[in-house]
């Protein structure tokens, strides 16, 4: 029977788990006994892979070769480590982490692991992740998922007995990365609502302030010596930092070049000098909690994880920032193995059933490992980063990160975008598409996740404009996937994913070319805000926003938003960024403007539209009579002069004449029921998408 354990593949050690006998998850602790294993590597003398304490005695020790850290480098096609006679990535090390981990395992238990699920900082992006799910293949480990190391935690938190629903904060600080994530656990289901994190803070640069304490109290000829061992110096570092976790003050004794050096930390000095880190961790916690709209009162408590959380400063810092002590009752350094165990459990017993269900009457008798009953076993995570790809903003003057599936979606998950491309219809058209994670419009924000190549377009009579729905989806472990359909023909493509060209992103600095056939095109929807619309016309009038939204082509499409009643308000001048397209949408609210209908929005989208020389809309939503509505409509009349179609659509008790005068044509005129509205809204995107490129 196989046997499942979970793995915290940690930055600077790592840790295996196993569901026991009784239920519970359990750590695998390694041949000298010990729960956890430093993820360093070396090479023996015959060359053979050496792990854990051995290599981590060989970095004190001051040997050159060893790698360490490597987590931090994850992904990093550029990162390569010479050991031995041979470059070895971040993947490759951390299979040997991982095989040393599993054969842990296996000698303990006495049977062969196959399974693993492997935890990830909640921050990795697709490279990060992908390479990690190598690693594990490279250990000889089936890796059926990746789990987020606070999710883990919140898990092993969760397998507790305590009150139906709490909603905690796990505050993961490892030695490289920092992970905030706000996580709600109930008796059957775990979610995991958000999360913020830094990358590259961890007990690492705890260590990094330590180094200076350390030089800082010495005479400079002592000094200059242990700063001329930079290997040494971390190691001592580190372990000063870890006594001053339960010591007032450490010393540190070395001997370098025959000279005895003796440096003295103070946990005081110490702390001093690793204030504004705290700082840090707390400026992300705020963006969290501002972003999810929650305050501390909401919180049930702070859940500490990763080694760095048993520095006294933290404890301190969580019960100053949130005005209670750090939850306890979970070990900081087990809780992510004991959790990823819990996950491998759960996955193995879904799979159990579902044979059972196929092939009835089976003996699965054997099946292992069971976890106790009554924990939760439902768990939900969403993505700490936005997707995007490269497109060119609206003037198609520069190019631009634009948000795709904006961040904190849950996964798994899927969105579709068109695309508007003009094909050459010889058979041989291809479409490139990179893909971005990052947050802002600007190119030099975002981690590129690779080039997507869309080939396979059916050869035709000649050039034509074709609409492609390309579908971005998240799987299980957040990895991404992307695959795309021709629309007329609903023929799938064939998406190949290539390597970066090393100009990225540099090229994206140029202007983009000119004399291609995607027309760009901007659209203002102006919304009636009015009192009327409290209520369900608001909340479908925003559903209708999006799924016209849903229907563009924002590589090619800029949308902006407008508010009006008493007054007027441009809520978003007009972006091709999803996320905040969808935040300005969440935002319209009624009586922002007043709650009257005493203006109309043609001033502002003439003010916004006139001098732009590409193709200019406004979707109008009327949805009761306005104060001056003879006035408003030769104010429409300009825009409409001015070569921006006006297109009105109205319900309740719109004017439906009215319509028709403000709208550039009888056809752009439209009078509909609440509930169409959004059916209404993607027609018209879909028709402004199909006109445009022309
Ligand atoms: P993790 O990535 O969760 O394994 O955390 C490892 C980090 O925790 C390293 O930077 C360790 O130096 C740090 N760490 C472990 N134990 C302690 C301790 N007692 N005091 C301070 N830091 C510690």
């Amino acid at each position: 029977m196989d046997t499942a354990v979970g793995i915290d593949l940690g930055t600077t050690y790592s840790a295996v788990a196993w569901v026991n006998r009784e239920g519970d998850p359990e750590i695998i602790p390694n041949a000298h006994g010990e729960p956890l294993t430093a993820s360093v590597v070396t090479l023996d003398a015959g060359g053979r892979p050496v792990v854990g304490a051995e290599a981590k005695a060989d970095q004190a020790g001051g040997r050159a070769e060893v790698a360490h850290l490597f987590k931090r480098f994850m992904g990093n096609p550029a990162f390569r480590l010479a050991l031995g006679d041979r470059e070895w990535s971040p993947a490759d090390l951390s299979a040997l982490v991982l095989a040393r981990l599993k054969a842990q395992a296996e000698a303990a238990l006495g049977v062969p692991v196959t399974h693993a699920v492997v935890t990830v900082p909640e921050y990795f992006t697709h490279p990060e992740r992908a390479a990690t799910l190598e690693a594990g293949r490279r250990a000889g480990l089936n890796v059926p998922r990746l789990m987020s190391e606070p999710t883990a935690a919140a898990l092993a938190y969760g397998l507790r007995p305590g009150p139906d629903t709490r909603c905690l904060l796990v505050y993961d600080l490892g030695g490289g990365t920092f992970d905030i994530s706000l996580v709600e656990v109930g008796p059957d289901e775990i979610t995991v609502i958000a999360a913020e994190g830094d990358h590259e803070l961890g007990g690492r640069d705890w260590d990094d302030r330590l180094t200076g304490e350390m030089l800082s109290g010495l005479p400079p000829e002592d000094a200059e010596l242990l700063a001329a061992h930079p290997g040494v110096l971390l190691v001592e570092a580190e372990r000063l930092k870890q006594t001053l976790s339960a010591r007032r003050a450490a010393e540190a004794r070395l001997t370098l070049g025959g000279r005895t050096i003796k440096a003295v930390v103070t946990r005081q000095a110490f702390e001093a000098a690793c204030a504004d880190l705290l700082e840090q961790t707390g400026q992300l916690t705020v963006k969290l909690l501002e972003e999810t709209g929650l305050t501390w009162a909401d919180i049930h408590g702070v859940l500490p994880v990763g080694g760095s959380t048993r520095m006294p400063m933290v404890a301190r810092w969580i019960e100053h920032m949130s005005g209670r002590p750090p939850m306890g009752g979970i070990h900081p350094d087990h809780a992510v193995a004991l959790g990823a165990a819990a996950q491998a459990a759960i996955l193995l017993e879904a799979e159990a059933e579902q044979t059972r269900l196929r092939l009835p009457g089976s003996d699965l008798g054997e099946a292992r490992p069971i976890l106790r009953l009554g924990v939760p076993r439902q768990i939900k995570n969403v993505v700490a980063h936005s997707l995007g790809m490269i497109a060119e903003d609206a003037a198609g003057e520069r190019y631009v990160n634009s948000v795709l599936l904006p961040r904190n979606q849950r996964v798994p998950s899927n969105a579709t975008r068109p695309y508007q491309f003009r094909l050459k219809g010889d058979g041989g058209d291809t479409m490139e598409v990179f893909l971005t994670q990052g947050e802002t419009g600007d190119v030099r924000d975002c981690v590129y996740l690779g080039r997507y190549v869309v080939t396979g377009f059916p050869a035709a009579e000649g050039p034509r404009d074709a609409v492609i729905d390309v579908s971005y989806a998240y799987d299980d472990s957040a990895l991404v996937q992307v695959t795309a359909v021709e629309r007329v023909t609903g023929a799938p493509l064939v998406v190949n994913v290539e390597e970066l060209p090393a100009d990225v992103p540099e090229r994206f600095l140029q202007p983009p070319r000119r004399g291609g056939s995607r027309a760009a095109m901007t659209v203002y929807l102006a919304f009636d805000l009015s009192g009327s619309m409290a209520g369900s016309p608001l909340a479908e009038a925003q559903k209708a926003a999006r799924a016209f939204v849903s229907q563009l082509d924002l590589t090619t499409v800029a949308v902006g938003l407008i508010g009006f009643s008493d007054r007027v308000d441009v809520s978003l001048p007009a972006t091709n960024n999803a996320a905040d397209i969808e935040r300005a949408i969440r935002r319209f609210t009624v009586g922002s403007t007043g709650y009257g209908n005493a203006t109309h929005p043609f001033d502002d989208i003439h003010r916004l539209l006139a001098d732009t020389t590409h193709r200019r809309f406004s979707v109008v939503l009327a949805d009761g009579v306005w104060s001056e509505q003879s006035h408003a409509t030769g104010r429409a009349r300009r825009c409409h002069k001015a070569g921006i179609e006006i297109i009105a659509v109205g319900f309740g008790s719109a004017d439906q004449a009215f319509l028709r005068g403000i709208a550039s044509s009888t056809e752009q005129a439209m009078f509909t029921q609440l509930g169409s509205l959004s059916q209404v809204f993607g027609t018209i995107a879909r028709e402004i998408t199909e006109g445009g490129g022309h």
